[in-house]
Protein backbone atom coordinates (compact mmCIF):
# COMPACT_ATOMS: atom_id res chain seq x y z
CA UNK A 1 0.00 0.00 0.00
CA UNK A 2 1.12 3.68 -0.37
CA UNK A 3 2.97 5.56 2.47
CA UNK A 4 -0.74 7.41 3.40
CA UNK A 5 -1.37 4.90 4.76
CA UNK A 6 -1.24 5.20 9.07
CA UNK A 7 -1.04 2.95 12.08
CA UNK A 8 -3.87 3.49 14.34
CA UNK A 9 -2.45 4.56 18.10
CA UNK A 10 -0.82 2.71 20.83
CA UNK A 11 -1.76 -0.71 21.87
CA UNK A 12 -1.57 -2.29 25.08
CA UNK A 13 1.52 -4.46 26.24
CA UNK A 14 1.39 -8.18 25.06
CA UNK A 15 -0.79 -7.89 22.17
CA UNK A 16 0.16 -8.31 19.11
CA UNK A 17 0.85 -4.68 16.52
CA UNK A 18 -2.31 -3.79 14.37
CA UNK A 19 -2.07 -3.86 10.65
CA UNK A 20 -2.04 -0.39 9.03
CA UNK A 21 -5.72 0.57 7.64
CA UNK A 22 -6.75 3.41 4.74
CA UNK A 23 -7.13 6.40 6.24
CA UNK A 24 -11.30 7.33 6.62
CA UNK A 25 -10.59 10.39 5.14
CA UNK A 26 -9.56 8.51 2.00
CA UNK A 27 -12.43 6.43 1.93
CA UNK A 28 -14.57 9.31 2.50
CA UNK A 29 -12.65 11.10 -0.49
CA UNK A 30 -13.02 8.38 -2.59
CA UNK A 31 -16.63 8.42 -2.91
CA UNK A 32 -16.84 12.00 -3.23
CA UNK A 33 -17.89 11.92 0.68
CA UNK A 34 -16.86 14.54 3.69
CA UNK A 35 -17.92 14.09 7.09
CA UNK A 36 -19.07 17.37 8.84
CA UNK A 37 -21.62 18.86 10.84
CA UNK A 38 -24.94 19.40 10.38
CA UNK A 39 -27.38 21.19 13.13
CA UNK A 40 -26.93 20.23 16.66
CA UNK A 41 -29.50 18.29 18.15
CA UNK A 42 -28.32 16.03 20.69
CA UNK A 43 -26.18 15.88 23.39
CA UNK A 44 -24.50 12.98 25.14
CA UNK A 45 -23.51 13.36 28.72
CA UNK A 46 -21.03 10.90 29.80
CA UNK A 47 -21.73 10.59 33.36
CA UNK A 48 -18.20 7.87 34.06
CA UNK A 49 -16.28 5.33 33.40
CA UNK A 50 -17.61 3.40 36.60
CA UNK A 51 -19.47 0.19 35.97
CA UNK A 52 -20.46 -2.83 37.81
CA UNK A 53 -19.16 -4.86 34.25
CA UNK A 54 -16.26 -5.39 32.10
CA UNK A 55 -17.76 -6.06 29.01
CA UNK A 56 -15.27 -7.11 26.28
CA UNK A 57 -16.43 -4.87 23.86
CA UNK A 58 -16.26 -1.71 26.05
CA UNK A 59 -14.32 0.96 23.94
CA UNK A 60 -14.29 3.11 27.12
CA UNK A 61 -12.78 -0.05 29.43
CA UNK A 62 -15.18 0.77 31.91
CA UNK A 63 -15.12 -1.12 35.07
CA UNK A 64 -15.08 -1.62 38.86
CA UNK A 65 -11.83 -0.08 39.36
CA UNK A 66 -12.49 3.30 37.54
CA UNK A 67 -12.75 6.42 39.93
CA UNK A 68 -13.65 8.90 37.31
CA UNK A 69 -17.53 9.91 37.47
CA UNK A 70 -19.35 13.41 36.82
CA UNK A 71 -19.23 15.33 39.96
CA UNK A 72 -21.90 17.38 41.24
CA UNK A 73 -20.56 20.42 40.15
CA UNK A 74 -19.92 19.13 36.16
CA UNK A 75 -23.97 18.29 36.54
CA UNK A 76 -24.34 21.68 37.20
CA UNK A 77 -22.79 23.30 34.47
CA UNK A 78 -24.08 20.55 32.10
CA UNK A 79 -27.71 21.26 33.36
CA UNK A 80 -26.58 24.85 32.64
CA UNK A 81 -25.48 24.16 28.89
CA UNK A 82 -28.15 22.24 28.28
CA UNK A 83 -30.67 25.28 29.18
CA UNK A 84 -28.72 28.13 27.32
CA UNK A 85 -28.90 25.61 24.17
CA UNK A 86 -32.27 23.47 24.08
CA UNK A 87 -31.38 20.35 23.01
CA UNK A 88 -34.07 18.32 21.47
CA UNK A 89 -32.45 14.94 22.99
CA UNK A 90 -30.22 14.29 25.91
CA UNK A 91 -28.88 10.83 25.91
CA UNK A 92 -26.86 10.22 29.17
CA UNK A 93 -24.52 6.95 29.24
CA UNK A 94 -21.37 5.63 31.03
CA UNK A 95 -20.23 3.70 32.14
CA UNK A 96 -22.85 2.80 34.22
CA UNK A 97 -25.02 5.64 35.63
CA UNK A 98 -26.97 4.06 38.41
CA UNK A 99 -23.43 4.23 40.32
CA UNK A 100 -23.05 7.81 39.89
CA UNK A 101 -24.16 8.82 42.85
CA UNK A 102 -25.84 12.38 42.04
CA UNK A 103 -27.10 10.91 38.48
CA UNK A 104 -30.69 12.10 40.24
CA UNK A 105 -29.57 15.46 40.48
CA UNK A 106 -29.09 15.50 36.61
CA UNK A 107 -31.82 13.67 35.52
CA UNK A 108 -34.37 16.11 37.41
CA UNK A 109 -32.09 19.10 35.99
CA UNK A 110 -32.48 17.75 32.56
CA UNK A 111 -35.73 16.49 32.04
CA UNK A 112 -37.32 19.67 32.25
CA UNK A 113 -35.38 21.24 29.48
CA UNK A 114 -35.58 18.78 26.73
CA UNK A 115 -38.30 16.82 24.91
CA UNK A 116 -36.50 13.34 25.05
CA UNK A 117 -34.26 12.57 27.66
CA UNK A 118 -32.68 8.89 27.83
CA UNK A 119 -31.06 6.87 30.28
CA UNK A 120 -28.46 3.74 29.39
CA UNK A 121 -28.52 0.84 31.69
CA UNK A 122 -27.15 -2.31 31.47
CA UNK A 123 -29.61 -3.60 33.82
CA UNK A 124 -27.39 -4.93 36.56
CA UNK A 125 -26.02 -1.71 38.17
CA UNK A 126 -28.10 -0.99 40.98
CA UNK A 127 -30.85 -3.32 43.21
CA UNK A 128 -33.39 -3.41 45.98
CA UNK A 129 -34.19 0.03 47.22
CA UNK A 130 -31.57 1.91 44.83
CA UNK A 131 -33.15 0.63 42.05
CA UNK A 132 -37.11 1.37 42.91
CA UNK A 133 -36.10 4.74 43.39
CA UNK A 134 -34.22 5.11 40.17
CA UNK A 135 -37.43 3.19 38.75
CA UNK A 136 -39.83 5.87 40.15
CA UNK A 137 -37.62 8.81 39.22
CA UNK A 138 -37.63 7.47 35.48
CA UNK A 139 -41.53 6.72 35.53
CA UNK A 140 -41.96 10.66 37.06
CA UNK A 141 -39.92 12.02 34.25
CA UNK A 142 -41.08 10.17 31.33
CA UNK A 143 -37.03 8.78 30.92
CA UNK A 144 -36.68 7.11 28.09
CA UNK A 145 -34.76 3.46 28.88
CA UNK A 146 -32.00 2.27 26.72
CA UNK A 147 -30.80 -1.15 28.21
CA UNK A 148 -28.06 -3.08 26.79
CA UNK A 149 -29.14 -6.73 25.89
CA UNK A 150 -26.37 -8.79 23.72
CA UNK A 151 -28.35 -11.59 22.84
CA UNK A 152 -31.60 -13.54 23.24
CA UNK A 153 -29.27 -16.40 23.52
CA UNK A 154 -28.12 -16.96 27.46
CA UNK A 155 -24.76 -18.86 26.52
CA UNK A 156 -23.43 -16.10 23.63
CA UNK A 157 -24.76 -13.29 26.19
CA UNK A 158 -23.29 -14.99 29.51
CA UNK A 159 -19.62 -15.03 27.53
CA UNK A 160 -19.86 -11.03 26.32
CA UNK A 161 -21.13 -10.16 30.26
CA UNK A 162 -20.88 -12.57 32.90
CA UNK A 163 -22.48 -15.78 34.13
CA UNK A 164 -25.72 -15.49 35.13
CA UNK A 165 -25.73 -12.10 33.45
CA UNK A 166 -29.23 -13.07 31.46
CA UNK A 167 -31.39 -14.24 33.99
CA UNK A 168 -30.89 -11.05 35.96
CA UNK A 169 -31.35 -8.89 33.32
CA UNK A 170 -34.17 -10.48 32.49
CA UNK A 171 -35.89 -10.35 35.69
CA UNK A 172 -35.28 -6.15 35.62
CA UNK A 173 -36.70 -6.39 32.34
CA UNK A 174 -39.95 -7.83 33.78
CA UNK A 175 -40.30 -5.18 36.50
CA UNK A 176 -40.00 -2.37 33.98
CA UNK A 177 -42.41 -4.04 31.98
CA UNK A 178 -45.10 -4.16 35.56
CA UNK A 179 -43.66 -0.42 35.79
CA UNK A 180 -45.86 -0.15 32.00
CA UNK A 181 -41.90 0.38 30.35
CA UNK A 182 -42.28 -1.18 26.96
CA UNK A 183 -46.39 -1.34 26.96
CA UNK A 184 -48.16 -0.17 24.28
CA UNK A 185 -50.23 3.27 25.67
CA UNK A 186 -47.85 3.75 28.49
CA UNK A 187 -45.73 6.34 26.87
CA UNK A 188 -43.17 4.85 28.90
CA UNK A 189 -40.37 3.67 26.06
CA UNK A 190 -37.82 0.97 26.78
CA UNK A 191 -35.82 -0.02 24.33
CA UNK A 192 -32.86 -2.45 24.02
CA UNK A 193 -29.70 -1.97 22.23
CA UNK A 194 -27.51 -4.99 20.76
CA UNK A 195 -24.05 -5.45 19.57
CA UNK A 196 -22.41 -8.53 18.58
CA UNK A 197 -20.38 -10.92 21.24
CA UNK A 198 -17.74 -11.64 18.54
CA UNK A 199 -15.79 -10.08 15.67
CA UNK A 200 -18.63 -9.91 13.21
CA UNK A 201 -20.89 -7.20 11.89
CA UNK A 202 -24.52 -7.48 13.60
CA UNK A 203 -27.87 -8.45 11.88
CA UNK A 204 -29.43 -6.09 10.00
CA UNK A 205 -31.41 -3.69 12.58
CA UNK A 206 -35.08 -4.26 11.32
CA UNK A 207 -34.83 -8.50 11.21
CA UNK A 208 -32.91 -8.75 14.45
CA UNK A 209 -35.63 -6.40 15.85
CA UNK A 210 -37.97 -8.92 14.62
CA UNK A 211 -36.10 -11.98 16.40
CA UNK A 212 -35.37 -9.59 19.27
CA UNK A 213 -39.17 -9.45 20.12
CA UNK A 214 -40.04 -13.00 19.01
CA UNK A 215 -37.78 -14.71 20.95
CA UNK A 216 -38.13 -11.76 24.16
CA UNK A 217 -41.78 -12.88 24.02
CA UNK A 218 -41.64 -16.74 23.82
CA UNK A 219 -38.97 -16.98 25.99
CA UNK A 220 -39.57 -14.52 28.53
CA UNK A 221 -42.77 -12.66 28.31
CA UNK A 222 -41.02 -9.41 28.02
CA UNK A 223 -41.87 -6.60 25.60
CA UNK A 224 -39.84 -3.84 24.51
CA UNK A 225 -40.26 -1.11 22.02
CA UNK A 226 -37.01 -0.81 19.73
CA UNK A 227 -34.02 -2.86 19.18
CA UNK A 228 -31.06 -0.81 17.94
CA UNK A 229 -28.00 -2.83 16.50
CA UNK A 230 -24.61 -1.52 16.91
CA UNK A 231 -21.22 -2.89 15.84
CA UNK A 232 -18.63 -3.28 18.11
CA UNK A 233 -15.78 -0.22 17.57
CA UNK A 234 -12.05 -1.44 17.41
CA UNK A 235 -10.97 0.66 20.40
CA UNK A 236 -10.53 0.65 24.37
CA UNK A 237 -10.93 -3.19 25.61
CA UNK A 238 -12.59 -4.57 22.41
CA UNK A 239 -9.07 -3.65 20.67
CA UNK A 240 -6.96 -5.48 23.39
CA UNK A 241 -9.34 -8.57 22.91
CA UNK A 242 -9.12 -8.31 18.85
CA UNK A 243 -5.55 -7.54 18.94
CA UNK A 244 -4.75 -10.84 21.86
CA UNK A 245 -6.81 -13.13 19.98
CA UNK A 246 -5.69 -12.40 16.18
CA UNK A 247 -9.08 -11.19 15.15
CA UNK A 248 -8.11 -7.75 14.83
CA UNK A 249 -6.59 -7.74 11.08
CA UNK A 250 -10.22 -10.15 9.75
CA UNK A 251 -12.88 -7.32 11.79
CA UNK A 252 -11.05 -4.01 10.40
CA UNK A 253 -10.94 -5.51 6.99
CA UNK A 254 -14.78 -6.60 7.43
CA UNK A 255 -15.76 -3.01 8.58
CA UNK A 256 -13.45 -1.43 5.75
CA UNK A 257 -15.39 -3.61 2.99
CA UNK A 258 -18.67 -2.55 4.77
CA UNK A 259 -18.29 1.02 4.46
CA UNK A 260 -21.80 1.99 3.12
CA UNK A 261 -21.49 5.62 1.49
CA UNK A 262 -25.10 6.12 2.18
CA UNK A 263 -24.97 5.90 5.83
CA UNK A 264 -22.54 8.87 5.86
CA UNK A 265 -25.36 11.52 6.12
CA UNK A 266 -27.01 10.14 8.94
CA UNK A 267 -23.95 9.19 11.51
CA UNK A 268 -24.40 10.30 14.67
CA UNK A 269 -21.56 12.81 14.74
CA UNK A 270 -23.07 15.13 12.85
CA UNK A 271 -26.13 16.02 14.67
CA UNK A 272 -24.69 15.20 18.41
CA UNK A 273 -22.16 16.79 20.74
CA UNK A 274 -20.44 14.28 23.46
CA UNK A 275 -19.88 15.69 26.92
CA UNK A 276 -17.45 13.91 28.67
CA UNK A 277 -17.66 13.06 33.05
CA UNK A 278 -15.28 16.16 33.42
CA UNK A 279 -17.66 18.51 31.53
CA UNK A 280 -15.40 18.83 28.06
CA UNK A 281 -16.57 18.58 24.49
CA UNK A 282 -16.59 15.69 21.63
CA UNK A 283 -17.72 14.59 18.13
CA UNK A 284 -18.91 11.10 19.85
CA UNK A 285 -18.20 8.98 22.60
CA UNK A 286 -15.78 7.27 19.93
CA UNK A 287 -13.74 10.44 19.78
CA UNK A 288 -13.75 11.12 23.93
CA UNK A 289 -12.58 7.27 24.21
CA UNK A 290 -9.23 8.54 22.16
CA UNK A 291 -9.39 12.09 23.57
CA UNK A 292 -9.93 13.73 20.39
CA UNK A 293 -11.72 16.95 21.74
CA UNK A 294 -14.46 18.73 19.32
CA UNK A 295 -12.10 21.30 17.22
CA UNK A 296 -9.08 19.83 18.35
CA UNK A 297 -8.87 21.85 21.36
CA UNK A 298 -10.81 21.02 25.32
CA UNK A 299 -13.58 23.56 25.60
CA UNK A 300 -15.52 22.98 28.87
CA UNK A 301 -19.46 23.00 28.44
CA UNK A 302 -19.58 25.79 31.11
CA UNK A 303 -16.74 27.96 28.66
CA UNK A 304 -19.12 27.52 25.85
CA UNK A 305 -20.31 30.49 23.59
CA UNK A 306 -22.09 28.86 20.53
CA UNK A 307 -22.54 25.26 18.90
CA UNK A 308 -20.56 24.17 15.89
CA UNK A 309 -22.09 25.23 13.26
CA UNK A 310 -23.49 23.35 9.97
CA UNK A 311 -20.52 22.35 8.08
CA UNK A 312 -17.74 22.38 10.92
CA UNK A 313 -15.68 19.54 10.98
CA UNK A 314 -15.58 16.28 12.75
CA UNK A 315 -12.64 14.54 14.46
CA UNK A 316 -12.41 11.06 12.41
CA UNK A 317 -10.24 8.04 12.89
CA UNK A 318 -9.68 4.37 11.60
CA UNK A 319 -12.89 3.47 13.71
CA UNK A 320 -15.41 5.22 12.27
CA UNK A 321 -15.44 2.64 9.98
CA UNK A 322 -17.58 0.70 12.53
CA UNK A 323 -19.77 3.60 12.24
CA UNK A 324 -20.24 3.78 8.29
CA UNK A 325 -20.25 -0.44 8.29
CA UNK A 326 -23.76 -1.98 6.61
CA UNK A 327 -26.54 0.31 7.59
CA UNK A 328 -24.72 2.25 9.45
CA UNK A 329 -24.52 3.61 13.54
CA UNK A 330 -26.64 6.20 13.85
S1 LIG B 1 -16.55 7.34 15.39
FE1 LIG B 1 -18.55 7.44 14.34
S2 LIG B 1 -19.67 9.02 15.38
FE2 LIG B 1 -17.49 9.28 15.89
S3 LIG B 1 -16.66 10.72 14.37
FE3 LIG B 1 -16.35 8.67 13.59
S4 LIG B 1 -18.15 8.29 12.29
FE4 LIG B 1 -18.64 9.98 13.62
Amino acid sequence: MTDRRKMPPGIGTGVREAAPVDPFADTLARHGLSLVRDRVHTLQVNTGYLCNLQCRHCHLEAGPGRQEIMSRGTMEAVVSFARRFPFQVVDVTGGAPELVPDLPFLVDGLAPLAPRLMLRTNLSAVSGAEWESLLALCVARRVVLVASFPSTNPSQADAQRGAGATEAAIAVLKKLNAAGYGVDGTGLELNLVSNPVGAFLPMPQDSAERKFRHDMLRKWGVAFNRLYTFANVPLGRFRTWLLRTGNYEHYVKTLTESFNPSAVDGLMCRTLLSVSWDGFLYDCDFNLAVDRPTGGRKVHVSEVRELPAPGAPIAIGEYCYACAAGSGFT
